[in-house]
């Protein structure tokens, strides 16, 4: 068997900014692969954008190096990096034509008159507005000026595209569309994709790799399933989704039979083992996601014989929301978020109603601390 090992285009070894004694980013370790779409995720002032803007070479790192195409990038100038960027404003020259905004990097570059025609018509192509190219960008919808900027980044054929919140200026719909077209462009063209959000789902759909970022550390490197089902911290599982928390106490933990807890509340569950390991009597943080609670028809008695969890609990009220209904349910006094199908089955349910929730083990996340707070 011959084994493929995929080129490396871009590593970050130990990079570290500080403004002032302010560290932003810290120690950051990273290897994006040739084609590979990876993202920065995190809540605003984590330190994406200076991540970006270091790879970019808008910044320089105080520590680390910066390796791009198996070149040393530390103190080359950003226009030597070939590079092509998009930034959250469409950033497009005013006065230029859209056929001469696509057509600058070119242009700066020297590039013949007839080669530049012929590129800046087949990236138009590629974005899908081919028709718009005598027009100026204020003429353009925002979607569309958003397209001509990734068709001005593309046009150079760059080793490696930066996208700093490309999609958020644009209203809610538009945003998806986009998203499912850059997906598209990205695979077609199999540039390696650098991506900025604090967007978890647009970082969920667009990437092969999440970086999910706090407070200048990274948190976590994985694939959006990894990231979803596997998180390493508490910051990771609830940045990530919604989620119930619970507190409480471990009363035993093992690889074999799992972990039981005791909720503050006093109720009894079991969360399946997770890699990490807990000591009896430590405080800890319990989560459960909506969508993995079920209304049951048990009794609503802590563990069950087949190791599911129930408890009892009072609708408190329910909101419809298309595809899904989510209620909040009242257990003693924690809200409970359940999000069901909203088939005919789930419509039965009212507020006011009585019901049993029911939850795996395995869909229980346990995390050290915090447990009395
Ligand atoms: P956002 O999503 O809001 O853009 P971000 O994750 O991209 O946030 P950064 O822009 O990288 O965050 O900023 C990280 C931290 O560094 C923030 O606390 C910010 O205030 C600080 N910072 C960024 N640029 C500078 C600067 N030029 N001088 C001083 N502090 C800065």
């Amino acid at each position: 068997m011959i084994l493929v090992s995929k080129m490396i285009d871009v590593e970050l070894k130990g990079v570290q900014k500080k403004f002032g004694s302010n560290v932003v980013v810290e120690n950051f370790n990273l290897q994006v692969e040739q084609g590979e779409c990876v993202s920065f995720l995190g809540p605003s002032g984590c330190g994406k954008t200076t991540t970006l803007n270091m790879i970019a070479g808008f910044l320089e790192p105080d520590q680390g190096e910066l390796i791009i195409k198996g070149k040393k990038m530390n103190g080359v100038p950003s226009n030597k990096r070939e590079l092509g960027m998009v930034f959250q404003t469409y950033s497009l020259f005013p006065h230029m034509t859209v056929f001469e905004n696509v057509a600058y990097g070119l242009k700066l570059r020297k590039t013949p008159k007839t080669e530049i025609q012929e590129r800046v018509k087949k990236v138009l192509e590629l974005v899908k507005l081919p028709h718009v190219s005598d027009r100026y960008p204020k003429q353009l919808s925002g979607g569309q000026r958003q397209r001509i900027a990734i068709a001005r980044a593309l046009v150079t054929e760059p080793s490696l595209l930066l996208l700093d919140e490309p999609l958020s200026n644009l209203d809610a719909k538009l945003r998806e569309e986009l998203r499912d077209e850059l997906k598209r462009l990205q695979q077609e063209i199999g540039v390696t994709t650098i991506f900025v959000t604090h967007d978890q789902e647009e970082a969920m759909y667009l990437s092969n790799r999440i970086v999910v970022l706090d407070h200048g550390k990274v948190e976590q490197i994985g694939s959006p399933w990894d990231i979803y089902n596997l998180p390493a911290s508490e910051f990771v599982h609830t940045f990530i989704g919604k989620s119930n928390r619970l507190n409480g106490t471990v009363i035993s933990a093992s690889e074999r039979d799992g972990i039981v807890l005791r909720t503050n509340e006093g109720l009894a569950l079991r969360a399946s083992f997770k890699g990490r390991t807990f000591q009896s009597g430590e405080a800890v943080s319990i989560y459960v996601r909506p969508e993995k609670i079920a209304f049951s028809t048990g009794t609503g008695g802590g563990l069950q014989a087949e190791g599911r969890n129930e408890a009892q609990g009072r609708i408190g009220q329910i909101s419809f929301l298309g595809s899904y209904a989510e209620s909040e349910v009242l257990l003693g006094n924690t809200v409970i978020h359940v999000r069901m199908p909203s088939d005919s089955q789930n419509r039965i349910w009212t507020a006011g109603d009585t019901v049993n929730l029911q939850w795996k083990p395995e869909d229980v996340f346990v995390f050290p601390g915090k447990g009395n707070e």
